[in-house]
């Protein structure tokens, strides 16, 4: 059969009359994509577009189909909470039976607040970090992505090595027209995976900085690893110059452990954010952390924190991650999908980097060695991966559209392993 698209064209065309952009967030298209693919329709691992195509998925809508699409166990619990009312703008007991499942789990988390998504939990983390210290300037990181907002989105997406500046002292890049010129005023802008960078900026600004934020594992831009030994010299720096540590855990919570990337690692911040994962498809986020930082400044009102869907949502997804062997099944998915590529790019002599971490596993073209920073990521060959992601959507396998960074489910199979693989393996023999 002759993949076909035109109904997604067509809807595409017609959304761009009504819709800014045609789509709801700049990465429901990739920025060399014509036109999106539209949704009707998952379960499991998989969901079928309005052309009737089926595909094996793995964008995780984003990273929050831990569970794969429409969990039934998610989904019976939300209907429960549905009958009984969706917002009350009130708490609900169950909220207090999730705030003690995430203090249970998450390793700093001695208390918990709550959002609806990431880039507002960052914000309410730097508010906190400024609230107890009584400082002002955040460390953050080249290329780490920590929401849209003004301040967290400076040098969050660089758009080449030159617009970067020296790496000893980088430029504040901004994203995008609109954001005051002044939004990095009170950032300190940092090249990652760097212990003595990071140094001589506490020890330059040390009296001015109330904390640093990273991704403990890059995973926006192309994926890149802590170093070894880098985030346990992080968590010491920080602590001898009374700078909060705070972990954007939005990629990392409940995909890399029960306790996310703190347990993975084991190491612990003073605060740190979770999102996506947590509710499986529903939209809560919030931080936790130390008590006397978490307790240091007002938790921000909002009117959809912690709404009960999302709770419900949230306490029938961490129910389903608890069953014994989930991770290890997601472990065994991913690892199964790196040997293949590995074993593929070696037969048909491509050049390529492919890893896995528990249920995340990345594919990078042109580069075979893990980067360091966001300053290796230029090498990479996007225009390699952009082609290869097109010719696999037209076959069945979904990824996504603009970076080499997957997610697979707790319902992920080994058929859909095997599948992925001979899909990989017909588009390596075109490369
Ligand atoms: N931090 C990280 C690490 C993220 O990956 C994202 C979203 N991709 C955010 C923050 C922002 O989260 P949201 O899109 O829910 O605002």
């Amino acid at each position: 059969m002759i993949y076909s698209s035109e109904k997604s064209k067509e809807l595409f065309h017609v959304a761009t009359n009504y819709l800014v952009g045609g789509v709801a967030s700049t990465i429901h298209k990739a920025p060399d994509e014509e036109y999106p693919i539209y949704a009707v329709s998952g379960k499991g691992s998989r969901f079928i577009d309005v052309d009737g195509n089926e595909y094996i998925d793995y964008m995780g809508s984003f990273g929050p189909s831990i569970l794969g699409f429409s969990p039934e166990a998610v989904n019976k619990a939300v209907y429960r909470q549905i009958e009984l009312g969706t917002h009350f703008a009130l708490p609900t007991e169950s909220l207090n039976e999730l705030s003690r499942k995430l203090v249970e789990l998450v390793p700093c988390a001695d208390i918990v607040g709550y959002q609806s998504t990431g880039t507002e939990a960052n914000l309410v983390a730097l508010r906190l970090a400024r609230a107890y210290t009584g400082k002002t300037k955040i460390i953050r990181f080249e290329g780490h992505y920590h929401g849209w907002a003004d301040e967290l989105y400076v040098s969050a997406a660089p758009s080449s090595l030159k617009s970067m500046g020296p790496r000893s002292r980088p430029w504040k890049t901004l994203g995008v027209p609109g954001q005051p010129e002044n939004a990095g005023d009170n950032l300190i802008v940092l090249p990652w995976n760097d212990l003595d960078a990071l140094e001589t900026a506490l020890k330059r600004h040390g009296n001015d900085v109330a904390g640093v934020i990273m991704e403990p594992i890059m995973y926006n831009a192309e994926p890149i690893l802590p170093l070894p030994g880098y985030l346990e010299g992080v968590r010491k720096l920080t602590a001898r110059y009374d700078a909060v540590l705070i972990f954007d855990e939005v990629i990392t919570a409940f995909r890399l452990a029960l306790g996310g990337a703190q347990e993975y690692f084991g190491v612990v911040p003073d605060l740190s954010i979770f999102a996506k994962a947590v509710a499986a498809g529903y939209p809560l986020a919030g931080v936790c952390g130390k008590r006397e930082i978490m307790e240091s400044g007002a938790h921000p009102a909002g009117t959809f924190n912690a709404n009960p869907l999302c709770v419900a949502a949230a306490l029938a997804t961490i129910e389903q991650l608890e069953k014994p062997g989930v991770y290890e099944h997601m472990s065994h998915i991913t690892g199964s999908i790196k040997r293949g590529v590995i074993t593929l790019g070696k037969k048909y002599g491509i050049k390529l980097l492919c890893d896995n971490q528990v249920s995340v596993w990345h594919l990078q073209f042109g580069i075979d060695a893990h980067m360091r920073d966001m300053r290796d990521n230029f090498k990479v060959d996007k225009a390699a991966y952009s082609w290869f992601y097109k010719r696999c959507l037209e076959r069945g396998v979904r990824l996504h559209s603009s970076r080499g960074r997957f997610y697979v489910s707790a319902v992920h199979t080994d058929e859909d392993v095997r599948q992925t693989l001979k899909v990989f393996e017909q588009v390596f023999a075109l490369m």
